[in-house]
């Protein structure tokens, strides 16, 4: 569900993983382990007495994206970072454009000069007009 929430945060430059696939005690204690802001729509799960006590988590009341960003930039400040693969979360790496060139499409080597590689799924990406400002390239 917050999933296009999650790919905005981390162009944004926040670390947002995302997970749909654990149950209500594994996202706590991931998110306990990893020292990170568990950010849910599921009033229970934000309530949960645990959680509660030690103030990790944010219930997002807002359905519309742009009033949910606005929401977690004034609860959790600015991003603390460049922005991040919109895809995985990795973080972005400069990739110069003569090497930027074999992985991208030729008409995007021939008009890019600005490119960027994630270093953990290896995507390519450049300013582009699609993606939210970004348009990626997987090799
Ligand atoms: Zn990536």
């Amino acid at each position: 569900m917050l999933g296009s929430l999650a790919r905005r945060l981390r162009w944004l430059g926040y670390d947002a993983e995302y997970r749909n696939d654990l149950s209500d005690g594994e996202m706590i204690a991931l998110a306990r382990r990893e020292g990170r802001v568990l950010i849910t729509r599921d009033r229970g799960l934000a309530n949960r007495r645990a959680w509660r006590e030690d103030g990790h988590r944010l219930y997002l009341a807002e359905t519309d994206l742009e009033a949910q960003v606005r929401a977690i930039m004034a609860a959790l400040g600015p991003p603390p970072g460049p922005s991040r693969c919109i895809v995985c979360n990795g973080e972005l790496d400069p990739l110069a454009p003569a090497e930027a060139a074999p992985l991208v499409p030729p008409y995007v080597a021939q008009t890019q000069t600005e490119f960027v590689r994630c270093r953990r799924c290896r995507r390519v990406y450049w300013p582009g007009t699609h993606l939210a400002g970004l348009e990626a390239w997987r090799p």
